[in-house]
Formats: structure tokens, C-alpha cells, sequence
């Protein structure tokens, strides 16, 4: 079989099929192989052929590489992608308010733009790695490797050797267009703002990328940091000055807290006695109340490991303690229990109202 081939070259020079004449008086040879070339003029695709029995690996990708090179050398100009940053992904509201869904946005750093240059050279080696075409930024020095993918695109060990190079690169694809490329396809492809073009590397971008990452990480370890201090810092109190601070925070009167309040087995577990853990609860329950109606008794109970120092007289006596608290928040009226955990059934500024304080 045949390959067929959509630029000749002739005196250094890439024609297309249309620009000579027909058959072997073309005149053309192959840009893979330098072997002469038959042009179809005719066929439903225009195109070169190889005279007849010649095999030919990469007559296409050849010819494809060095149009375009041809191309931009006329123009010395190519049209660059726009260059995002993506941020990290993070969890929030949906656009309608009612869902938290994982968002993930991304910055502009340049827009598409045709780029003047300097250069152009085809299939330079590199260390390594033969890129498809080299250009080089007017005034800037700073080289972008072409890609053109023809029939199959960089693969992770070019990639690899791309980035380690820390060049940037950009992959035009061309395979939808087999041997029907011509000199207009690929002018669209090369010079139109804003171009299908894609980064294939940006090291600035990636760096970004980095660096936005490392600053979130930053970021939480001092947010993980400062909510360490407050627990220890609360820690330090007396009971009186805990139960004073989780009354102001539940926004109850002093004299409701023993209504609020009960014995519970176990609830000796926690070092500063039943007023300093227990009024510590009503005061999670009314932030809860806040946030989301709900309230997760694993949370709660992990919460209050961080508020108390916990000595135990039998097994979970701790979180039996919590349970029967929690129950008896239910038994007078502010929480519903739902499986493992409770529904916040009245806002704080009724709890004084209940029943129990009645
Ligand atoms: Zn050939």
C-alpha cells in the first residue's frame, strides 16, 4: 500500500498536490524519505504518492512537520494558548446555595496571543528527545517546542524528558485530518487567536500550581496549630472559669444550668465534674444549632477528648456518661435522637422555657 503524503518538497521548497503538476512530471520528493513522488491531483483527497513498491514510515509526519515549520518561518510569528493556573480544588456551595460540592477553579495567567519570533528550526536533538519543531521568543530568547500530533501524540517518556528540560510546549493536533492536511488547515492551526493549540508544559503555570498547594498546606498547619492552643488554653481553666465561658457561649443565665443539668453514670469521667462538661455540651449543642440543626455524637464526643482530661472508673464510662446526658436532653425536650445521633430540636433561647427548668 501506497502512503499517502500531503506536502512535496521541491528545492527545499513544500508544495501541495494543487501547486504542481499532475503525476510523476510533479517534480516533488518525499520529505521522510527523499524518494521521488507521484502527485494526485485527482484523487478525492489530493495527494503524493510513492512510486510504486516504496515503504515509507514517516513521509506524513514529515511532511507536516515541515510545512508548518515552512509556514511559520514566512510569518515568524505563532499563535500560544492561554495559560491557566489551577487552583485547588475546595469544598463549597453549589451555584443555587443548597448543595456542598467540591469546586474547582482556575485563575488566567496569560490569554491566547499570537507570539512573534525570533526562530525556527526543525526536529533539533535535544538531550535525549527529538521535538517536532523548535521556535524562539522575539526579544525573549526563551524557546516553545512545537508537538504536532499526526498520528499519535507525546507519550510520558517524552513528556518526561519535555518537563525535565523545563521547556514549554505546546501539542497541535492534526490527527482528525490524516493525509487531507494542507497549507490552509494548518495556517488556521498555527496563527488563529484563540488557538485549539494546547500546553502540553508550562513551568510557571505548573510552578503556580505548586505553590498554591504548599500555601494551603501552610495554612491549615496554622489554622490545625492555633485550634490546638485554644483547647490547651482552655484546658488550663478552672471549672468555674469553663462552665462561665460556656454559658456566655450558649447564651444562658447562670441559674438555669442546674435545670440544664443531671446526674449521669460516669459523668465523674471527665476531671472537672458534671457543671464544667456538661454546660461544655449545651454550649456545642447551641453552636450546632447554628450551623446545621445537627448533632454528631462522634464529634461531640472527639471534642470533648480535646476540652477534658478523661480518667475512667469502668469501660466507656465517658460515653455512656455523654449518651445518658444527651438522652436526658431528649427526655426534656431539645434533642430527638435519630440512630446514633440527635436532631436539635430547639433553638437556645428556648432551652430556658423547657421543661425541665418549668
Ligand atoms: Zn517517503
Amino acid at each position: 500500500m501506497s502512503i499517502l503524503v500531503p506536502f512535496g518538497i521541491k528545492d527545499g521548497v513544500l508544495y501541495e498536490p494543487r501547486q504542481v503538476l499532475n503525476g510523476k512530471d510533479c517534480g516533488c520528493f518525499c520529505p521522510g524519505c527523499n524518494h521521488p513522488l507521484v502527485a494526485r491531483k485527482n484523487a478525492k483527497t489530493p495527494h503524493f504518492a510513492h512510486a510504486a513498491g516504496k515503504v515509507c514510515g514517516n513521509g506524513i509526519e514529515s511532511a507536516i512537520h515541515l510545512a508548518a515549520k515552512q509556514l511559520i518561518a514566512e510569518r515568524m510569528e505563532l499563535a500560544l494558548p492561554a495559560v491557566y493556573v489551577q487552583l485547588p480544588a475546595r469544598w463549597g456551595p453549589d451555584e443555587d446555595g443548597w448543595n456542598w460540592v467540591r469546586i474547582q477553579e482556575r485563575n488566567t495567567l496569560y490569554n491566547s496571543c499570537l507570539m512573534p519570533l525570533s526562530k525556527v528550526s526543525i526536529e533539533p536533538w535535544l538531550d535525549g528527545f527529538r521535538p517536532d519543531i523548535v521556535v524562539v521568543e522575539a526579544g525573549s530568547d526563551a524557546e516553545i517546542l512545537v508537538e504536532i500530533a499526526v498520528t499519535h501524540f507525546v507519550d510520558e517518556n517524552k513528556l518526561d524528558k519535555i518537563r525535565k528540560r523545563g521547556i514549554r510546549t505546546i501539542e497541535i493536533d492534526v490527527s482528525n485530518a490524516r493525509g487531507a492536511v494542507g497549507f490552509d488547515m494548518l495556517n488556521r492551526l498555527l496563527f488563529s487567536v484563540p488557538t485549539k493549540a494546547k500546553w502540553l508544559h508550562h513551568p510557571q503555570a505548573e510552578q503556580m500550581e505548586l505553590d498554591y498547594v504548599e500555601k494551603q498546606r501552610q495554612e491549615r498547619a496554622e489554622r490545625d496549630a492555633a485550634e490546638a492552643a485554644r483547647f490547651e488554653n482552655y484546658r488550663m481553666l478552672n471549672p468555674q472559669e469553663k462552665i462561665k465561658r460556656n454559658i456566655a457561649k450558649a447564651q444562658l443565665q447562670p441559674k438555669s444550668l442546674t435545670s440544664l443539668t443531671a446526674f449521669v453514670p460516669g459523668e465523674n469521667s471527665y476531671d472537672d465534674g458534671r457543671y464544667a462538661w456538661q454546660s461544655a455540651v449545651l454550649a456545642y449543642i447551641a453552636n450546632r444549632f447554628e450551623e446545621q440543626g445537627y448533632l454528631h455524637t462522634d464529634e461531640l464526643t472527639a471534642w470533648l477528648s480535646k476540652l477534658f482530661d478523661i480518667s475512667t472508673q469502668f469501660q466507656d464510662a465517658e460515653k455512656v456518661a455523654l449518651w445518658k446526658y444527651l438522652k436526658h436532653l431528649e427526655s426534656i425536650g431539645l434533642l430527638k435522637q435519630d440512630r446514633r445521633d440527635f436532631v436539635i430540636l430547639m433553638p437556645p433561647k428556648n432551652w430556658e422555657k423547657s421543661k425541665a427548668v418549668q
